[in-house]
C-alpha cells in the first residue's frame, strides 16, 4: 500500500503541463458559439417567432404550442449543423450538481428506417423516469410520475453530441422536486414587489431583474495523489491528515504567479466556458496552496445559477484530462481555508438603474436608501433562513471556523452607508421637534452625494455591502446557488411588499392630515417613504455588525441581539419551516408548507447520508490502513529493542531503545483507543440508525456520530506524525497540498 502513496508521488511529480490550443479568434468571437441565444435565434427562426420567443424570454408571455414548434425546427436545425445527435432535459434536482437523459433524435419513418424528428413537445416536456431523485416523499403521497419543463429564459447549449434544455423538474401535482421551479418563482416575486417601489421614484420602471455574481473557489490535486485517497474519492474531503509543516503562513499562494499546469487548466476551462456564454472574468491564486478562484461577469440570476452548474462539471472534466481533480468541497483539508462561493446579488430596472448603487441626486439616493434597508429589513427578519439556505453537512465545516465567515448571518455597510442611514434616522428628532414644515425640508438636501469607498470592507462579514452590491459570502463552494438566491430574493421581495403597503397606508395618513398638505415642498409621497424607511432603520438595526465576526464576544452579542446563532446543520434547518418562513414563502408563491416540508425531509436524509458514509470510510481506513501500518512499524521497532538487548549489556541497551520504547507504547495506546472509539462509532451508527424520523436522525448523526469521527483523526494524525514516512499508505498533506 505504501508503494502506492510513493508510486503516485512519483507520477504527479512526471507529470507536464497539456498544450492548450488557442484560437486565432478573440474570445468575443467564439463566445456563446455553442448557445442557442438569441443570435442564433434570430438567424434560425423566423421574424414572427423570434419575436414571440423574445416576449416569452422578456416578459414571459405565455408560450404557445405552435411557436414552441417552430423553435424546436429551427434550434433543432441549428444544433445537426453542430454535429449533435442527441437532446437532453438539464435539471437540478435536490441532490448537488446537474440531472440529465439523453435522447437521440431518430424516430421510426414508419418504413423500416429512421428519421430526425425533434418537436416542439419534445421540447417542452419530458418524463424522465424519476422515481430515483430524492423528493422528501412527495411523489408517494401525491402523484408517482415527475415532469420536466423547459425553461425558455435560460438558452439551450451544446455539450459534445447533445443539445442540452434548461428545465425545471416538477411533480405531476404541480410540486417543485428542484431548485430551479422555486428560483424562478421568487425572482418573479421581487421583481413584482420591487417594481412596485421603484414606481415611487420613476413610473417608467416596468421590470426590476436580480443580477448575481458568483465567485467559485476550489482545490486541485493532483490525479494520482487524489486516487490513493479513498476518503477524497469518496467523500470529497480528507478524513485524516497531520498539517504540513508549511501550509499557509507565508500567505505567499495568494495572488503568487499561476502554477503552469494549472494556467493550462485554466486557460482549457475558460476557453470551453466562454463557448458556453458563460462570461468568465478572473482567475487567480486563493489563500491556501493548491487554491484557485474563477469568477465570471455577473448575470441574471436564473442564467448565473444555470451558468455556475454547468461550470461546477464542466471544471470537473477539464480537470481530469489536465491529470488533476477539482475539489469543489468546502473543506477538504483541516486547518487551512475552505472554499466558498461569493454570492455578489444586486438588483436593477429594465430602465437600466441599478439600485443597490448610490445616484447622484438626493431623490436617487433615498431611493438606494430604500433599497439598501429594504435588503436588510429581510436578512434581518429572516437571518436563520439564510443561514439555513447556505447550510450542508459539507459547508458546517467552513461556518464558524476560524475564517470567513461565521455561523451567525449578519451585515457589514461601511462607514459611509452607515453613516448615511444614521443621519436618515436621525433625522426623525429633528423633524418631530421642529413639528414638520421646515424641519421636513432639511433632511434631505442634506442627503450627499455618495461616493463609496471601495476598501472600506468587512471580511470577516457573511453579508457585506461593496459599494454597488451586498455579497452574500457564506454559500459553499459546492452548493447549488439557487438556494441561497430563492431566500434571498424571496425575503427583500416581502420587504418590499411590506414597505409599499405601509407607505401606501402613510401617504393617505398624511393626505389627511392637514399639518402636511401644502407647504413642506415634498410631496405627500416623499414624506411617507422618509416615516417608513426611519422605521425600518431603527427596526433592522440588529443585523448590522460592523466588528470582527471571528470573535467570541460577537457570539454573545448576536444573542443579545436575538439573531439566530445555532450552529447544529440539522436543526439550523428547522428555520425554513417556522411560521415566519412559511408564511414569507406561501405569501409570495415561491413554495407551499408542503413543498417545504418534503425538501427538509431531503435536507436531513442528505445530512445524515453525509456523515454516515464518512464514519464508514474512516472506519474502515482506519481498521485496514492505519491499524495495520501503525502495527507493523511497531513491530519493527521491537525487533529492534530485542536486538539491541541480545548486543548490549542490559542498562546501555535500555539507554539506546528508550526512545524506540516509547514510541512502541504509544502506538500501542493510540491504536487501542483508536480501536474502542472504532467501536463507539460503529455503536452510535447503529442507535442512530433505529431512529425513523430523518430529523431526529440527523441530529443523532450531528451530536453523537460526528463527533466521534473527530476524536478518531485525532488520533490518527498523531500517529502519522510518529509513524516512519516509508511506511505511512496514504498521500500525505504536503504533497497534496504542494505538487503541482
Ligand atoms: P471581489 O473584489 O470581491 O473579488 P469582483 O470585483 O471581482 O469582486 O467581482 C466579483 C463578482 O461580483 C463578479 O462576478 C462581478 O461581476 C460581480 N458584480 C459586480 N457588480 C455587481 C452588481 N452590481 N451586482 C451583482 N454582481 C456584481
Ligand atoms: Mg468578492
Amino acid at each position: 500500500m505504501a508503494n502506492l502513496r510513493f508510486h503516485a508521488v512519483k507520477e504527479a511529480l512526471s507529470r507536464k503541463p497539456l498544450e492548450v490550443k488557442i484560437s486565432e479568434e478573440r474570445p468575443y468571437e467564439y463566445f456563446g458559439r455553442k448557445v442557442f441565444n438569441r443570435e442564433r435565434m434570430y438567424k434560425y427562426l423566423p421574424k414572427p417567432i423570434y419575436e414571440k420567443m423574445i416576449d416569452v424570454i422578456d416578459n414571459g408571455a405565455r408560450l404557445e404550442r405552435e411557436v414552441a414548434d417552430e423553435v424546436a425546427k429551427g434550434m433543432a436545425q441549428w444544433a445537426k449543423e453542430n454535429g449533435v445527435t442527441h437532446y437532453t432535459h438539464w435539471f437540478q434536482p435536490l441532490t448537488e450538481g446537474t440531472a440529465e437523459k439523453h435522447d437521440s433524435f431518430v424516430e421510426h419513418n414508419g418504413k423500416g428506417g429512421m428519421v430526425e424528428d425533434f418537436s416542439g413537445k419534445l421540447l417542452v416536456q419530458q418524463e424522465p423516469d424519476a422515481s430515483s431523485f430524492p423528493n422528501g416523499g412527495i411523489r408517494s403521497t401525491f402523484e408517482a410520475r415527475g415532469y420536466s419543463a423547459w425553461d425558455p429564459t435560460s438558452p439551450v447549449f451544446i455539450i459534445d453530441d447533445t443539445l442540452c434544455i434548461p428545465t425545471v423538474f416538477i411533480s405531476y401535482s404541480g410540486e417543485a422536486l428542484d431548485y430551479k421551479a422555486p428560483l424562478l418563482r421568487a425572482l418573479h416575486a421581487v421583481n413584482v414587489a420591487a417594481t412596485e417601489v421603484c414606481r415611487y421614484f420613476d413610473p417608467e420602471v416596468k421590470k426590476v431583474t436580480s443580477n448575481l455574481g458568483w465567485e467559485q473557489e476550489y482545490f486541485l490535486v493532483d490525479d494520482s495523489l487524489y486516487s490513493a485517497r479513498p476518503d477524497l474519492m469518496l467523500t470529497g474531503r480528507t478524513l485524516m491528515g497531520h498539517d504540513s509543516a508549511k501550509n499557509q503562513q507565508m500567505d505567499d499562494h495568494y495572488f503568487g504567479t499561476i502554477p503552469d499546469r494549472v494556467q493550462a487548466f485554466m486557460k482549457d476551462l475558460e476557453i470551453q466556458a466562454l463557448e458556453l456564454g458563460i462570461p468568465c472574468k478572473t482567475r487567480h491564486n486563493e489563500v491556501a496552496p493548491n487554491q484557485f478562484e474563477l469568477a465570471p461577469i455577473f448575470e441574471e440570476t436564473n442564467l448565473a445559477v444555470d451558468h455556475n452548474m454547468l461550470l461546477m462539471s464542466l471544471m470537473k472534466k477539464v480537470a481530469r484530462k489536465h491529470g488533476f481533480r477539482a475539489l469543489l468541497h468546502e473543506k477538504p483539508f483541516a486547518g487551512i481555508n475552505g472554499s466558498g462561493k461569493h454570492n455578489n446579488w444586486s438588483l436593477s430596472t429594465d430602465t437600466g438603474t441599478l439600485l443597490h448603487a448610490p445616484g447622484k441626486t438626493p431623490e436617487q439616493n433615498l431611493r438606494f436608501a430604500v433599497f439598501i434597508v429594504e435588503t436588510l429589513m429581510g436578512v434581518y427578519r429572516h437571518n436563520g433562513l439564510l443561514k439555513a439556505s447556505i447550510m450542508s453537512a459539507t459547508n458546517a465545516h467552513r461556518l464558524g471556523a476560524n475564517e470567513a465567515p461565521p455561523a451567525i448571518v449578519s451585515s457589514f455597510l461601511g462607514t459611509q452607508v452607515s453613516e448615511f442611514l444614521d443621519h436618515i434616522e436621525r433625522a426623525d428628532s429633528d423633524q418631530l421637534s421642529l413639528a414638520g414644515k421646515q424641519g421636513m425640508k432639511m433632511d434631505i438636501p442634506e442627503i450627499p452625494e455618495l461616493l463609496i469607498d471601495q476598501t472600506d470592507r468587512n471580511r470577516t462579514s457573511p453579508f457585506a455591502f461593496t459599494g454597488n452590491r451586498f455579497e452574500f459570502r457564506a454559500v459553499g463552494s459546492e452548493a447549488n446557488c439557487a438556494s441561497a438566491m430563492i431566500a434571498l430574493n424571496s425575503a427583500v421581495a416581502e420587504a418590499l411588499v411590506s414597505f409599499k403597503k405601509r407607505v401606501d397606508t402613510r401617504i393617505e395618513e398624511i393626505a389627511d392630515d392637514p399639518k402636511f398638505a401644502e407647504g413642506t415642498g415634498h410631496t405627500a409621497k416623499f414624506h411617507a417613504i422618509i416615516d417608513i424607511l426611519r422605521q425600518d432603520i431603527t427596526t433592522c438595526k440588529p443585523i448590522r455588525f460592523n466588528g470582527n465576526g471571528y470573535s467570541d464576544e460577537w457570539v454573545e452579542e448576536a444573542g443579545h441581539r436575538e439573531l439566530d446563532t445555532e450552529k447544529s446543520c440539522p436543526r439550523i434547518f428547522e428555520n425554513y419551516l417556522n411560521k415566519e418562513s412559511v408564511e414569507m414563502f406561501e405569501s409570495l408563491g415561491v413554495m407551499t408548507r408542503k413543498e417545504l416540508e418534503a425538501r427538509n425531509e431531503v435536507k436531513w436524509e442528505t445530512y445524515t447520508k453525509k456523515i454516515q458514509i464518512e464514519a464508514r470510510v474512516l472506519g474502515d481506513l482506519t481498521m485496514n490502513h492505519i491499524i495495520p501500518v501503525a502495527t507493523r512499524y511497531q513491530s519493527q521497532l521491537l525487533v529492534n529493542v530485542e536486538n539491541m538487548n541480545s548486543v548490549f549489556p542490559i542498562d546501555k541497551a535500555e539507554r539506546l531503545s528508550a526512545r524506540n520504547v516509547k514510541i512502541i507504547e504509544e502506538i500501542a495506546e493510540r491504536t487501542s483507543t483508536i480501536e474502542r472509539q472504532v467501536e463507539e462509532l460503529v455503536n452510535a451508527r447503529k442507535v442512530a440508525n433505529k431512529i425513523g424520523d430523518e430529523h431526529a436522525k440527523a441530529i443523532a448523526y450531528h451530536d453523537t456520530v460526528a463527533p466521534k469521527m473527530e476524536e478518531i483523526r485525532y488520533q490518527i494524525d498523531k500517529l502519522e506524525f510518529i509513524v516512519d514516512d516509508a511506511c505511512w499508505p496514504l498521500p500525505k498533506y504536503r504533497e497534496l497540498l504542494f505538487i503541482r
